[in-house]
């Protein structure tokens, strides 16, 4: 069976070209990878998708058609498309002995997939039928602020928490920033503080707080850094959603069945 892998991470943080990388990675290593494209309002994908979401939703007409905005237009699109999911996992389900991975990218604006109905509808549905982790994609140079970083955590806890899927932290572009502050401050929350001394925003005190009530969510991670441009940690990359695929089949997938 394919170990899906769904791409989500704040606008900008790189999915894409995230995405991008893994499938010239998969290619280059003989790894048998499928894509899809979920995100409905993307101009043009550097990747080619096997599956895409435009290819059965024209965002646009979705918009005159209901008169939406953009983001109303994308999560419709999102929405009609979840309609059709059992095909798609159907699709997957009959090359599933070819494959090793299913590859997802997600809309860019990252509540659009996460805090959306059809978001957990397309998650849940391919969590029930195939080993399923979350690769939350963190634009590591943009998240060099204690306050910025710890949003972006609050918000991959978040993911954790509902999903209840394995959850791999990307930190992407090390190639601009290297993550090791990140990992010092997940592993030792005094260094974190210490960075936030500097930090004398109103926030800071709220923050302080959070870095304590994360320790136990640090502990159940995984992280990795890449660079989606330059192909740095591909390989440890793969790794990790191997892993994770392990403790899905562990862990997750017993307590889906019990949910059940
Ligand atoms: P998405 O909205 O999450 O899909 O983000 P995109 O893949 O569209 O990338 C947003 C911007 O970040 C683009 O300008 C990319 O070129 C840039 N970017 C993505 N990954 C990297 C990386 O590893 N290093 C650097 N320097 N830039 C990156
Ligand atoms: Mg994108």
């Amino acid at each position: 069976k394919p170990v899906i892998v769904i791409v989500v991470g704040m606008a900008g943080s790189g999915k894409t070209t995230f995405l991008h990388r893994l499938v010239s990675h998969t290619m280059s290593s003989k790894i048998r990878g499928y894509v899809m494209n979920l995100d409905p309002a993307v101009m043009t994908l550097p990747y080619g998708a096997n599956i895409d979401i435009r290819d059965t939703v024209r965002y646009k007409e979705v918009m005159k058609e209901y008169n939406l905005g953009p983001n109303g237009g994308i999560l419709t699109s999102l929405n009609l498309f979840a309609t059709k999911f059992d095909e798609v996992i159907g699709l997957v389900e009959r090359r599933a002995d070819e494959l090793d991975y299913v590859l997802v990218d997600t809309p860019g604006q990252i509540e659009i997939f996460t805090w959306s109905a059809s978001g957990a509808i397309i998650t849940e549905a391919f969590a029930s039928t195939f080993p399923t982790v979350i690769a939350y994609v963190v634009d590591t140079p943009r998240s060099s602020s204690p306050a910025t970083f710890m949003s972006n955590m609050l918000y991959a806890c978040s993911i954790l928490y509902k999903t209840r899927l394995p959850l791999v932290l990307v930190f992407n572009k090390t190639d601009v920033a290297q993550h090791d502050f990140a990992l010092e401050w997940m592993k030792d929350f005094e260094v974190f503080h210490a960075a936030l001394d500097s930090d004398h925003s109103y926030t800071s005190t709220l923050t302080r707080s959070l870095s304590l009530a994360l320790e136990e969510f640090y502990e159940n991670l995984k992280t990795v850094g890449v660079s989606a441009v330059t192909g740095a940690g591909m390989d440890a990359f793969f790794k990790t959603v191997e892993a994770s695929a392990e403790e899905y089949m562990e862990t997750y997938k017993t307590d889906l069945d019990k949910r059940r």
